[in-house]
């Protein structure tokens, strides 16, 4: 799950990371009120979207950039009416952009450094990983490519968690020296305490900024949290903004199934993501694309079958389904009557290709066949995956 900057800095507020005062907008009237409450000189209203790259974004409209500077709350005002309500185009959004319904109205900082800071969770260590660089404000992955020297890594120990040893020997690497270091070592040590208590697996801060009458201050974050520890983060879990979401993988969410939209055509239905990975890997292998990842559970009742097929069906790419299926926990005719149900529900059009194993397979395959329905069984995986990529390359 993601987040919006405004809710970030609410974070970061609550584990004392200093950033720049500012509030959530969502009309410019309430932008032009926010800038009298800051009473800031300089005032900066930025786009709140789960991307990055605002800074040198575009509107629907072709107003340029989603991160402004203005003095007045007027300026705040007619900003903002240029801003709402209208798709910001990124480098990471795609062509249709998202739509902006709020913006950071927040106070503008003057600049001397933009510095890159983040902690990630690295699966290959199992462990926190220290990310940062000289060459903050930008693209980090162009830094990588370009100057992959200026990228500085420290593994931090589960256990032990960040030493002051090692925010020494990061600040030291961002040149930040004297008070700036005292406020390195706070500062990271209180990201760190964020990204562990919140059960993240990335706080990315960029840029970090060095002010020139010497702060240091987290000026745009951005945070990836562990699906799986939600039930435990309810304050993280109100941020969700759903309206941000593939609105397939938020139908899934509800009816507990694991989804993930890819692009290509081929739907697949499997049970356990093991087999959702080695049924996509198959499909591929077969010469097909497969158009999502799709596990319904190792105990899947027939409702979420049939949720299943709804949300295959709702994505327009899709022309051809694999099913594969194996019942260890689960009754292989519990399935078969699932499929059947909802391929009868959506008056199925597109090939349905099924494969079952294991518990009450006989059954199952018997409840297939009774169907009429027009779809072909399979003996086996490869079977399955050269029997729907072909139906849907006749297609
Ligand atoms: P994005 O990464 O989506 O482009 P940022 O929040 O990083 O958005 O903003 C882009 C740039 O705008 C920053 O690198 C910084 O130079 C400037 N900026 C952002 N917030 C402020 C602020 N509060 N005060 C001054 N400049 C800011
Ligand atoms: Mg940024």
């Amino acid at each position: 799950m993601n987040i919006h900057e405004y809710q970030a800095r609410e974070l970061f507020q609550k584990f004392g990371v200093a950033s720049p005062l500012g509030k959530a907008a969502s009309t410019p009237e309430e932008a032009a009120t926010i800038v009298k409450e800051l009473g800031a000189a300089q005032i900066v209203v930025k786009a709140q979207i789960h991307a990055g790259g605002r800074g040198k974004g575009t509107f629907s409209n072709g107003f340029k950039g989603g991160v402004h500077v203005c003095h007045t709350a007027d300026e705040a005002r007619h900003l903002a009416e240029q801003m709402l309500g209208h798709a910001l185009i990124t480098n990471q959004t795609g062509p249709d952009g998202r739509q902006v319904n709020k913006l950071l109205v927040a106070e503008a900082v003057d600049i001397s450094r933009e510095l890159y800071f983040a902690i990630l969770f690295d699966r290959t260590i199992c462990a926190p990983m220290i990310i940062a660089s000289t060459e903050g404000g930008m693209d980090i992955e162009a830094v990588a490519e370009h100057s992959p020297e200026k990228i500085i890594r420290i593994p931090v120990d589960p256990l032990l968690g960040l030493q002051p040893y090692q925010t020494r020997k990061i600040a030291a690497a961002l040149d930040l020296r004297g008070s700036l270091m005292t406020q390195a070592t706070k500062l990271f040590l209180a990201i760190y305490r964020c990204f562990i208590e919140s059960d993240c697996t990335l706080v990315e801060v960029n840029p970090l900024v060095v002010t020139p009458d010497g702060r240091l201050l987290a000026l745009d974050a951005k945070f990836n949290f562990d699906d799986n520890a939600l039930y435990r983060q309810s304050a993280v879990l109100a941020m969700r903004d759903k309206a941000e979401e593939d609105p397939r993988e938020v139908a899934a969410s509800e009816f507990n199934l694991n989804y993930i939209g890819l692009d290509g055509n081929i739907a697949c239905l499997v049970n356990g993501a093991g087999l959702a990975m080695a049924t996509m890997d198959i499909i591929q292998h077969c010469g097909g694309r497969p158009a999502n990842f799709l596990d319904v559970g190792g105990g899947a009742t027939k409702e979420q079958v049939s949720a299943a097929f709804q949300i295959i069906l709702g994505d327009q790419a899709v022309k051809g389904i694999m099913v594969n299926i194996f019942g260890g926990i689960m009754d292989c005719d519990v399935i078969a009557h699932g499929i059947v149900d909802a391929a009868r529900e959506t008056a199925l059009q597109i090939p349905l290709v099924v494969r079952l194993e294991g518990n009450n397979v006989d059954a199952g395959k018997k409840t297939l066949a009774a169907s009429g329905l027009a779809l072909q069984s399979a003996s086996s995986m490869q079977d399955a995956a050269e029997k729907i990529v072909a139906a849907v390359h006749a297609a």
